[in-house]
């Protein structure tokens, strides 16, 4: 049977986009993704989608770029399916106080490891908006790691990739020999490791999860169709040059702390990695420094 599969990038608010997958049988429409909350993002998905309802939407990860469609794909196709991770039931069914929780976890993880001022209001600014957005789903199917389905002719192996996101899913399509791998991995960038807690507010380290899950994603092989940037013909080389990648700034992370007579706070080290840091990227760049520490062994001290 023919199986297609087609990329749709979205616009994401900040620039660039995000792409949504739509694989199509003459039996059934898959779509991976539904792009950002935005309206303009909304409105390219539905565009997008015109020619054909979709059966099933099958979810990588729960961030604001991935789950955006979700109100808008349920008003416009009722009988939807949703498929997403087990890990992710309670954020889709009860966002409000997922949401909520972390950025609780968040706050007073920011006033452990020594941030404050400036820094801390760029970290815990957003998470209101995200806490109404409203994307929640009633899902159809909880997703396990390995597991495997079909529709319309259309073959799916589900795997449970964590690090970026403790939620992430690689559904990978064995009759094309093709992975659509989300956010783990880039031709060009590397993906941000999480910053995310356990139920009781202690950091779960996410890289040396990130770097096990892009051996696993090696291992699949073939074409990557990621979330942002270009396809990747072949997703092994990229894969294991990422991983090569963290571990090389996880050096300079060993290097730095070896510098300290004490643990230093997190801004202090990161302002010996990374020197001076533009305010806007810094969560994102506390996140790297977070999964370096981690990989370097030191993490533990800011848990
Ligand atoms: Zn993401």
């Amino acid at each position: 049977m023919k199986i297609k599969t087609r990329r749709v990038e979205l616009p994401l608010p900040w620039g660039g986009g995000v792409y949504a997958t739509i694989i199509d049988t003459p039996n059934a429409r898959i779509l991976v993704d539904s792009g950002h909350t935005s309206e303009s993002s909304r409105t390219a998905l539905m565009e997008a989608l015109s020619d054909r309802a979709p059966d099933l939407l099958l979810l990588t990860h729960a961030h604001q770029d991935h789950y955006g469609g979700l109100p808008v794909l349920r008003t416009a196709y009722p009988d939807l399916l949703i498929y997403a991770s087990v890990h992710a039931q309670a954020y889709y069914e009860d966002q409000y106080r997922t949401v909520v929780t972390h950025h609780q976890h968040l706050e007073q993880f920011a006033v452990r490891v020594g941030v404050h001022g400036e820094m801390y209001d760029q970290i815990l600014r957003g998470f209101d908006r995200i806490a109404q957005s409203g994307c929640t789903a009633s899902l159809d199917r909880l997703l396990h790691d390995a597991d495997e389905f079909e529709l319309g002719g259309i073959e799916v192996r589900v795997h449970h990739h964590p690090g970026h996101h403790h939620h992430h899913l690689v559904f990978e399509l064995p009759q094309l020999n093709q992975v659509i791998s989300g956010d783990n991995v880039f031709q060009t960038n590397l993906a941000p490791p999480q910053v995310y807690f356990d139920a009781n507010g202690r950091r779960i380290p996410a890289l040396p999860q990130l770097l096990e899950s892009l051996e696993r994603l090696a291992q699949i092989g073939g074409r990557a169709l990621p979330s942002h940037g270009e396809e990747l013909p072949e997703v092994s080389s990229v894969a294991r040059r990422a991983k090569a990648a963290y571990e090389r700034t996880t050096h300079r992370v060993t290097k730095a702390w070896s510098q300290f007579d004490d643990p230093p706070d997190l801004p202090t080290l990161l302002q010996s990695v990374f020197g001076e840091v533009p305010l806007p990227l810094v969560g994102l760049r506390l996140g790297f420094l977070l999964g370096y520490a981690d990989c370097a062994g030191v993490g533990d001290n800011y848990r």
